[in-house]
């Protein structure tokens, strides 16, 4: 039997990763959705005649995990992730439940039923099914994040999904790996160099300093899974003693990540964070927390909606915005970087902070991405989860010597 993948999703576009993927089996790897498009709607991925026989979570952020409940709108196959995914990913969608309702392709009891259907996958302890063997390896990205190796017949194929090969307070980098036939690699940033880590986390301390210094608030909008993590870690490994305010799915989530302390690189020292913060619950600690000099650590990442809307206008003039992350452009959090404004209840309101923006990607940068291809060698390298990929397939073909290409949506990849 030929092995082939259909590209469903993230094909020359970060969001709504999906590929299936065909050997013996009918492998779906990752079904995601993209929360907004340019025109600020969500897309899902596109549709196939095939049905899968089973499927792959790689990791829960929404771009991966967002429509993994439509597939059991027909269907009753396994699906396999590691537990903290699973367990994430079902925080996640009970989210988009609230938020986007009759706008998911799939009702609440489907998303239960896929709840039924799931089987826990660890690290370096491959399943078979026929001829076919699936293995995942830690990908350094975010709680309980794989990397997955599949192999048929003597050859394989290995999904990157999203990795990240620095060290950060949460976790340990992804590993390289080598002799790959097909590789499948996340190109996010394939054309930019992340500043070094240590760098990029005095700079953060050095902008809250000086705002608490001035009497003001640091805000810090974030992603509620990964980032906000990090985020209490950073600030508590460099300062015991600031006010540090958590908001928003944050709170959830953080409990998960101790939940599975053996995903993640010093579960002790983030125990030990979160006793030494305050985990905002009621209107009684929101105003606390812009009351007096401290950090507050809020969703939503890129300010579409969260708490952080609501800070925004109660810190004090002091204060200032600092991001760490990735904003689609027309969000609010891309507005108020470029713009210095904010879109509210249907009007442009001008912010008058100061706005930061420090890196603290949980992605591979462009060095990170070439040395893993470079150890990987891999016979064919196929780009997704990137803006431009078929540049970087280019460049890869013609200063490397590689067969590189960046597959269109919809199109099927003999392997
Ligand atoms: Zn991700
Ligand atoms: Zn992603």
């Amino acid at each position: 039997m030929e092995m082939y993948v259909d590209c469903l999703g993230a094909s020359r576009e970060v969001g709504r990763s999906a590929f299936m993927l065909h050997t013996d089996k009918n492998i779906m790897l990752d079904y995601g959705m993209k929360i907004f498009d340019a025109a600020g709607a969500p897309t899902f991925p596109l549709h196939t005649d095939i049905k899968p026989d089973m499927m792959v979570l790689s990791h829960a952020h929404m771009d991966h995990s967002g429509c993994l409940p439509a597939l059991y709108t027909n269907s009753k196959i396994r699906w396999y992730s590691t537990p903290p995914t699973r367990y994430i990913s079902e925080v996640l969608w009970l989210d988009s439940q609230k938020i986007m309702g009759d706008g998911l392709p799939y009702q609440p009891h489907h998303f239960k039923k896929a709840l039924k259907y799931w089987t826990p996958m660890l690290y370096k302890q491959p399943i078979n099914t026929a001829e076919t063997r699936i293995e995942m390896f830690d990908a350094g990205h975010i709680s309980g994040s794989a990397m997955v190796d599949i192999e048929y017949r003597g050859k394989n194929f290995f999904y990157t999904g999203d990795f990240k090969c620095e060290e950060t307070f949460m976790h340990k980098p992804a590993k390289f790996v080598d002799s790959i036939e097909t590789l499948m690699i996340e190109s996010t940033y394939a054309k930019k160099e992340h500043p070094p880590r240590k760098e990029s986390e005095e700079k953060m301390m050095e902008e809250i300093y000086e705002t608490i210094d001035n009497g003001g608030t640091a805000l810090l909008p974030a992603f509620a899974l990964g980032r906000t993590q990090e985020l209490i870690a950073l600030v508590r490994s460099y300062d015991k003693d600031i006010p540090v305010f958590v908001d928003g799915m944050g709170r959830d989530l953080t409990d998960i990540y101790l939940r599975y302390p053996q995903y993640i690189k010093d579960a002790k020292e983030l125990r030990k964070a979160v006793k030494n913060i305050t985990m905002v619950r009621y209107p009684a600690d929101r105003r606390a927390a812009t009351k007096d000099p401290g950090v507050i650590i809020t969703s939503a990442g890129m300010m579409n909606g969260g708490p952080v809307l609501n800070y925004l206008f109660n810190v004090n003039s002091n204060s200032k915005v600092i991001f760490t992350g990735y904003c689609v452009e027309g969000t609010n959090g891309w507005l108020l970087q470029n713009n210095g404004t904010i879109m509210k209840d249907g009007s442009e309101l001008n912010v008058d902070l100061p706005i930061r923006y420090i890196d603290l990607s949980a992605h591979a940068g462009r060095s990170d991405i070439l040395n893993f291809i470079k150890n990987a060698n891999p016979e064919k390298i196929l780009l997704v989860h990137g803006d431009k990929p078929e540049e970087f397939a280019t460049e890869l073909k013609d200063d490397f010597g590689y067969d590189a290409l960046a597959p269109l949506p919809g199109e099927r990849v003999m392997l």
